[in-house]
């Protein structure tokens, strides 16, 4: 099959070396990640990608364009991304088959919010904090989100504690969400990405598992949790943006019960509990 995206071979260093480990039920999850999104594009459309170009998201948007299904790509610029994610984001806008749009911030509200805070407003509190991913990230969310019945995330059990239940399509908000990786490992990622060669940030190889904004993303250590890397300097159990605990949907309260139908028990082949490491 044609790759839709080609690799740098500048990129084939640690990350892949380090990483790529598929677990036993490797097979079984792929089928169940391929089967959650074929389902979802024809039972829970318009529904749209939320990619952060990471390791989970490129590989999902490698699913997408690689099973032919309509699923558009949308990537939040906050402003404040590293040089190597705006490269591989031209790099995949060039070559994705399906859409791949790009939301930014208001520029008035981030002019007016860095005059008063100042350039770091991130390190002076966690409201702050909060206001500054308010503003670049969760506002365009919300823009990008208006009119979608459900959206697919990289979201994956094994990434932290608080995103242990997290279930292959959630309906617990208004919008469904679609987590096809749920249960996969980071090995498992990663031997996707060896296998498929797609291209994938080169932060990776400096031991960045999870990236973000410059300012509030940093390299981890043998060990750490895979988020420890994100607003390391506050507390553990409010490293959130808002991504992924607001509704965003006030537009579409029919959807969970819809989503809840299509995806009846049985009918998403390869269940959490029969898929596991
Ligand atoms: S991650 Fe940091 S720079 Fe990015 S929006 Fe949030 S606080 Fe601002």
């Amino acid at each position: 099959m044609k790759e839709f995206l080609t690799l740098n071979p500048a990129h084939m260093t640690s990350a892949i070396t380090l990483h790529a480990r598929p677990s036993p039920t490797f097979a079984a999850k792929l089928l169940e990640a391929e089967t959650v999104l074929a389902q979802s594009a024809t039972q829970l459309a318009p529904l749209t990608q939320a990619s952060s170009l990471g390791a989970e998201d490129v590989v999902i948007t490698h699913l997408i364009n690689r099973l032919g299904l309509y699923i558009p790509v949308f990537v939040l610029d906050t402003g404040m991304l590293h040089a190597e994610t705006l490269a591989l984001l031209a790099q995949t806008k060039a070559q994705s088959k399906v859409p791949v749009t790009v939301y930014e911030p208001v520029h008035t509200a981030v002019v007016e919010f860095v005059k008063r805070e100042g350039n770091e407003p991130m390190y002076k509190s966690v409201e702050l904090r909060k206001a500054c991913c308010h503003i670049r990230k969760v506002l365009p969310l919300e823009r990008a989100l208006l009119g979608q019945r459900a959206w697919v995330t990289g979201l994956r059990r094994e990434q932290s504690t608080a995103r242990g239940e997290v279930p292959l399509v959630d309906t617990s908000e208004a919008r469904a969400k679609v987590n096809p990786l749920a249960n996969w490992t980071w090995g498992d990622v990663w031997h996707y990405i060896q296998l498929h060669q797609v291209p994938y940030n080169p932060l990776h190889d400096q031991f960045f598992p999870s990236i973000g904004c410059a300012p509030c993303t940093r390299a981890i250590s043998l060990g750490e949790d895979f988020r420890s890397g994100r607003w390391w300097w506050e507390s553990s159990d409010l490293k959130e943006c808002g991504l992924h605990s607001t509704p965003h949907a006030s537009d579409s309260s029919q959807v969970a019960a819809s989503a809840q139908a299509h995806f009846a028990e049985g009918d998403v082949k390869g269940s959490p509990e029969t898929v596991r490491n």
